[in-house]
C-alpha cells in the first residue's frame, strides 16, 4: 500500500516502526528488526482500528495482546515496551490530530483500556503456552528417561549420544546420593564447570524454599519404595544465584530389578517463574500506586482471619473525602498524583511485621493489622493515618488539604469472613462520612446490623407500595369534655414479608430518604380520605368523622401537594373540613412564606392543619401566629410527666400556660400519649380539647373505630 507522507497509512507504518524498535530487543524471533517490524504492522494497524471504532472492544485488544506471543514476544519485557509504547504513540500517531480536546480525552482512556485488555490476553496466551510447553517437556523427558534406561542396559556409546544429546539436564547419581554423571544441559543450567558438580552430594543441595515433602520422597526412592517424584525445586548455582527447575527423579534397577542408580531429568523454570511471579505482582498491586490491590488484600484479610486462637486483627477503612471535587476541578491527573501521595504517606503508617496497606480502588484504601494486641494496635495506627493526612498534598504548584473518613473494626480472628469485616468497616467508613467526615468511628455490631436491614428496607420500598404492603391503622381522637370519638389519626405500617409489621418509624426516614414519601403519602391520603367517607356514609348518626393524615415535610415542598388533595378529597366526596393534616412542629420552625403558601390555600379551603409533637421543636411561641395552623397536638412528653400522682408540676404548669396561649389564638389543643385515666382526668382539668392514646384505644383496624363510635352513640 502506498502512504502519502504524513497521510493515516504513514503515521501507522511509523508507528509500527517505533513499536517494532522498542520491541525487538526483548524478543526471542530469529527474524531481523524489518522483518519483525513487517509482522508487528498488522497487529499496529487492528490496534489503530480498535482506537478508532466506534465501540470498543476488548476481545480484539486482547487478541492482539496474544498475537505477541505468536511472534515470539515472551518476555515480560516485550509487553512492557509494547505498552510504553501503547501509551505514548498509539493515540499520537493513530488518533485524529484535529479532533477536540474531548475526543483527545476519549482516544486515550480508549487507549488505556485497550493496553489493559492487550496485557490480558498475553498472559492468557502466555500460560496457554508454557502450560502446552509443559506438557511437551514432559514427554520429552519421559522419551529422554526410557532412551536412559535402554541406553543403560546396552551399549555405552548408544547411552553418550543420548546424555550428551539431550536438551533437558540429565544427571545420575549412585543410591548413596553421589553424582556420577551430569550431561551439558544440567551444566549449563548450573551455570559451572563439571567439577563443582559431579563428585558431590545430592543431599547438599537443599534449598530453603524446598517443601518438607521433597526430601521424604528423596528417600523413599533411594530405599526402593517408590519408582519415581516429580517436583518444584530450586538449587543455589556455584555463584550463588538461584536455579528453579521441574525434577524428575527416577529409580534406575539392574537386570535383576535391584534398585542401582537414580536418574534425575531437569528443567529450568527459573525464567518462566520469575515472569509468574512479575504476573503476579502485576495481578495483585495497584497500578497507579503500587500498593497491594483488592485481590492482594483479600488474600492476606483472609489469611489474617484464618490465623489460630488468641490471634486478633484490626482493619482501617479509609475513603478520602471530596475526592470527588479533586478530579472535578483539577483533572484526572491532578486526582491520580494526590492518590498518589497519600499512597506514600499511608505506606509509612504501616511498616511493622503483620501490617499493610492497600487500595481497593478509586479514593478507598485500607490499613490491616494483625497481632496478638491489635486493640492497641489499630487505635495507633489510625492516629498515624489521620496524622499523615494533616499536611496538604502539594498539587500543580496547589495545597490541596487531605481528609478522610475512616472505619474502623478490631476483633478476634475466626469469628467472620473477609467479606463480612470488610462489609462492616465500609458500613463504618460511612458513620465517620456522614457524621461530618474527617474522622474515624469503631464499628459497632449493632449499628452494623441497623444499617444493614436499612439497606435492605430501603431497596426493598418501592416495590412494597406496588405490591400493596402497606396498611392503615386507625387512632380515635377522643372528645375530653364528652369522651366521644369524634375522629381518628391515621398511622401507617409495613408489612414486610420477613420482617413482619414494622412501624412508621423504621421506613418513613428511608421513604424521606428516597423520594417514595411522595407517593406513599398520597396512598395514605387517599386510603384515609376514602376510609373517612365510608365511616360517613354508614354511620352518619355518629357526626362527621374526622380524619387526621400525617404529612412529611419533604411533601410540604412537593409542587402536587395542593392539587392532589383536592382531587383526592373530590373524589372520596369528603368534605375539606373533616381533613386535618399533621405537620411536626420543627418542619415549620424557620419555615418561610413559599413553603408555608400550600398549607395556607388548604387552610383557606377549610382543611384543618395541625402542629404535631409540639412542644419538642422549640419554637417561638409568638410564632404560632403566623402559621397557618388551627390545632396543637402537644407530645407525648408532656402527658408522660402526669402519669403518677401527683402529676409534676412543673409540666402542669407548662401545660396550662400552652393551653391557654393556644386558646388565645384560637388553637385547639389534643394531647397524644394518653394512657391512664388519671392523665386524661388531668387534661381535661388543664383545658385540652381532644386527646388519643392507649387508655382510649391502641391504633387498629377501621372497623374498631366505627365500633367505639357507635358505642358513643348509643352511651
Ligand atoms: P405521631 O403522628 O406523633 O403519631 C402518634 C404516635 O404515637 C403513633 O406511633 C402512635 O401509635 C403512638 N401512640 C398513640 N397513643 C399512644 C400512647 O398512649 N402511648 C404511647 N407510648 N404511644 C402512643 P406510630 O404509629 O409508631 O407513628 C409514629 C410516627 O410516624 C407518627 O407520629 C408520625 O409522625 C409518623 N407517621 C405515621 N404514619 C405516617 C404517615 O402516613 N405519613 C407520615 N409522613 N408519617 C407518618
Ligand atoms: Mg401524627
Ligand atoms: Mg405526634
Amino acid at each position: 500500500m502506498s502512504a502519502e507522507p504524513g497521510g493515516p497509512e504513514d503515521r501507522l507504518r511509523r508507528f509500527a516502526t517505533i513499536w517494532s524498535r522498542a520491541v525487538f530487543p526483548a524478543t526471542s524471533t530469529s527474524l531481523t528488526r524489518p522483518e519483525f517490524e513487517e509482522q508487528l504492522l498488522p497487529l499496529a494497524r487492528r490496534l489503530s482500528d480498535a482506537l478508532r471504532a466506534r465501540a470498543f472492544d476488548a476481545a480484539v485488544a486482547r487478541e492482539i495482546g496474544a498475537a505477541l506471543i505468536a511472534v515470539h514476544c515472551t518476555d515480560p519485557e516485550a509487553l512492557s515496551r509494547t505498552l510504553d509504547c501503547v501509551d505514548a504513540y498509539l493515540v499520537l500517531y493513530c488518533g485524529d490530530p484535529d479532533a477536540s480536546a474531548q475526543t483527545q480525552e476519549a482516544l486515550r482512556s480508549r487507549s488505556s483500556r485497550l493496553q489493559h485488555a492487550m496485557a490480558a490476553g498475553f498472559a492468557k496466551a502466555l500460560k496457554e503456552r508454557t502450560l502446552a510447553e509443559q506438557e511437551s517437556i514432559s514427554q520429552a523427558a519421559f522419551h529422554a528417561q526410557r532412551m536412559v534406561a535402554q541406553a543403560l542396559h546396552s551399549s555405552e556409546a548408544r547411552f553418550r549420544a543420548v546424555f550428551e544429546g539431550a536438551a533437558i539436564g540429565i544427571g545420575i547419581a549412585d543410591l548413596d546420593g553421589k553424582i556420577l554423571e551430569v550431561n551439558g544441559a544440567l551444566l549449563r543450567m548450573f551455570g559451572g564447570s563439571e567439577q563443582l558438580v559431579r563428585g558431590r552430594l545430592i543431599t547438599e543441595w537443599t534449598h530453603p524454599e524446598d517443601a518438607p515433602h521433597i526430601w521424604r520422597l528423596y528417600d523413599e526412592l533411594v530405599r526402593g519404595e517408590r519408582d519415581h517424584y516429580h517436583v518444584e525445586k530450586a538449587f543455589y548455582r556455584p555463584d550463588g544465584t538461584v536455579l528453579w527447575t521441574n525434577l524428575t527423579v527416577s529409580l534406575l534397577r539392574d537386570a535383576d530389578g535391584r534398585p542401582q542408580y537414580q536418574l534425575a531429568l531437569m528443567e529450568d523454570t527459573t525464567e518462566r517463574r520469575l515472569l509468574n511471579l512479575r504476573l503476579r505482582y502485576e495481578a495483585t498491586h495497584d497500578a497507579l500506586t503500587g500498593l497491594p490491590n483488592r485481590t492482594l488484600f483479600f488474600e492476606r484479610l483472609e489469611k489474617a482471619l484464618a490465623a489460630g486462637e488468641g490471634q486478633r486483627f484490626g482493619l482501617c477503612y479509609l475513603d478520602l473525602d471530596g475526592f470527588k471535587t479533586v478530579n472535578d476541578s483539577l483533572g484526572h491527573a491532578a486526582g491520580d498524583r494526590l492518590l498518589v501521595e497519600v499512597a506514600d504517606r499511608l505506606q509509612t503508617c504501616a511498616t511493622a511485621p503483620g501490617e499493610m496497606v492497600a487500595r481497593l480502588g478509586g479514593d478507598e484504601f485500607v490499613a490491616l493489622i494483625t497481632g496478638a494486641d491489635t486493640e492497641r494496635g489499630v487505635d495507633e495506627l489510625v492516629g498515624r493515618i489521620m496524622n499523615a493526612l494533616v499536611t496538604p498534598i502539594s498539587v500543580d504548584g496547589r495545597e490541596l488539604t487531605v481528609r478522610g473518613s475512616i472505619g474502623v473494626v478490631e476483633g478476634p480472628v475466626g469469628e467472620r469472613g473477609p467479606a463480612e469485616v470488610l462489609r462492616s468497616a465500609d458500613i463504618t467508613m460511612y458513620r465517620a462520612k456522614s457524621a461530618g467526615g474527617n474522622r474515624f468511628e469503631v464499628a459497632d455490631p449493632e449499628a452494623d446490623a441497623r444499617a444493614i436491614t436499612r439497606h435492605g428496607l430501603t431497596t426493598a420500598l418501592p416495590m412494597a407500595l406496588d405490591r400493596g404492603e402497606f396498611f392503615i391503622e386507625y387512632q380515635p381522637l377522643v372528645h375530653l369534655g364528652d369522651g366521644t370519638v369524634h375522629g381518628a389519626e391515621a398511622l401507617v405500617r409495613w408489612l414486610h414479608p420477613q420482617h413482619g409489621v414494622l412501624g412508621p418509624d423504621r421506613f418513613i426516614p428511608l421513604a424521606e430518604h428516597t423520594g417514595l414519601i411522595v407517593p406513599l403519602g398520597r396512598w395514605v391520603l387517599e386510603e384515609a380520605v376514602g376510609q373517612a367517607r365510608a365511616w360517613q356514609e354508614r354511620h352518619a348518626r355518629t357526626g362527621p368523622m374526622r380524619i387526621n393524615v400525617n404529612l412529611s415535610p419533604c411533601q410540604l415542598t412537593h409542587p402536587g401537594l395542593v392539587s392532589d388533595t383536592v382531587d383526592i378529597l373530590e373524589d372520596a366526596g369528603l368534605e375539606p373540613d373533616a381533613l386535618c393534616l399533621e405537620v411536626t412542629e420543627s418542619a415549620l420552625i424557620g419555615a418561610d412564606d413559599d413553603l408555608l403558601k400550600p398549607l395556607r390555600r388548604l387552610a383557606e379551603m377549610g382543611v384543618d392543619i395541625a402542629l404535631d409533637d409540639f412542644g419538642t421543636g422549640y419554637s417561638n411561641l409568638a410564632n404560632l401566629r403566623r402559621l397557618p395552623v388551627s390545632i396543637l397536638k402537644l407530645d407525648r412528653s408532656f402527658t408522660q410527666g402526669m402519669q403518677q400522682y401527683p402529676a409534676d408540676p412543673v409540666d402542669l404548669k407548662i401545660v396550662e400556660g400552652i393551653v391557654s396561649l393556644a386558646h388565645s389564638l384560637d388553637l385547639a389543643v389534643t394531647v397524644e400519649g394518653v394512657e391512664t385515666g388519671a392523665q386524661a382526668e388531668q387534661l381535661r382539668i388543664l383545658g385540652c380539647d381532644t386527646a388519643q392514646g392507649w387508655y382510649y384505644a391502641r391504633p387498629g383496624p377501621p372497623d374498631r373505630l366505627h365500633e367505639l363510635a357507635l358505642a358513643d352513640a348509643r352511651g
